[in-house]
């Protein structure tokens, strides 16, 4: 095998800094937006309740976004959602850095398909917290979305991944509609804590190498700082139940995506909502 080829498998020997071939945007991005907070947390440490009120609605529509219409509708299937109602969650997640529907989808099903392996696009078992955490999003060969899902490369869901550039730009930028503190607090700081609150489910939540097979975690604690996607923390119920559209598998695991995907089932804009029975 040439040392090419090897380079390619384990991606993770590279300089942290060097991005991947076509990911120096990423890369780019990344760098940009944590520069920026830390500036906006410099100069203005304690914003006024209203930036903080409309920066956590944000991050609270993106987290919906994310974990119901990303994760538990587009990637696995585990539900039926209104049309209208889909949409407007894809734009909350891709306004919350969440990428478009079909490079997202595409890298959550090879990492279900690879879990912990070599091939495993984000695995700490493979290539340690921050390879995991970060550094995959931008040294990692991107998943093949015609490969992966192709269902998403047609019609509406191809309007979003050009949509997506644009979408960021205003994600960052909206909020100087309120000034400097809105710009830096509505913008970068809050683009960087939903980074890594997602971030997290890759990393924190794959750390449990004690078993064998599989890695993945439940992390009770957190579930309160993923705010709306409070329920991705179970990821060990995630990975033993893919199927199922609850994450929180006991009453004592609050899963805030589950209770909306509940209300809009009981008013009738979500349906063939698959739910797993537990055995006792
Ligand atoms: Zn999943
Ligand atoms: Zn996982």
């Amino acid at each position: 095998m040439s040392q090419t080829v090897i380079q390619e498998i384990r991606p993770w020997d590279r300089p942290f800094w060097k991005p991947a071939p076509h990911k120096g945007a990423v890369l780019l991005y990344l760098a940009l937006i944590h520069l920026l907070a830390i500036i906006g947390l410099l100069l203005f440490p304690l914003p006024s309740p209203k930036i903080i009120g409309l920066a956590f609605l944000l991050a609270a529509l993106g987290g919906f976004g994310i974990t119901v219409c990303y994760h538990r509708l587009l990637a696995h299937r585990t539900l039926r959602l209104n049309k209208f109602v889909e949409h407007f969650l894809i734009f909350w997640a891709m306004f919350n850095s969440g990428g478009s529907p079909a490079s997202w989808v595409a890298y959550h099903r090879h990492h279900h398909s690879h879990t912990d392996t070599p091939e495993d696009i984000s695995s700490p078992k493979q290539g340690g917290f921050w390879w995991a955490h970060l550094r995959w999003l931008y040294q990692s060969a991107r998943a093949d979305e015609h490969k992966w899902c192709p269902e998403l490369g047609r019609g509406p869901y191809q309007f979003w991944t050009y949509a997506h550039a644009p979408v960021l730009l205003l994600s960052i930028c909206c909020g100087l509609v309120f000034g400097w503190q809105g710009f830096f607090w509505i913008g970068a700081i809050r683009l960087v804590y939903a980074l890594h609150m997602q971030c997290f489910v890759n990393s924190l939540t794959h750390l449990d190498h004690t078993e064998e097979g599989n890695s993945s975690k439940n992390v009770w604690w957190l579930g309160p700082l993923q705010l709306t996607a409070w329920g991705e923390n179970w990821h060990k119920n995630h990975h033993s139940n893919p199927g199922s559209a609850r994450l929180g598998l006991r009453w004592w695991q609050p899963d805030i995506g589950w209770y909306l995907i509940y209300a809009l089932e009981s008013v009738g804009l979500a349906s063939n909502v698959k739910r797993t029975r537990l055995r006792r």
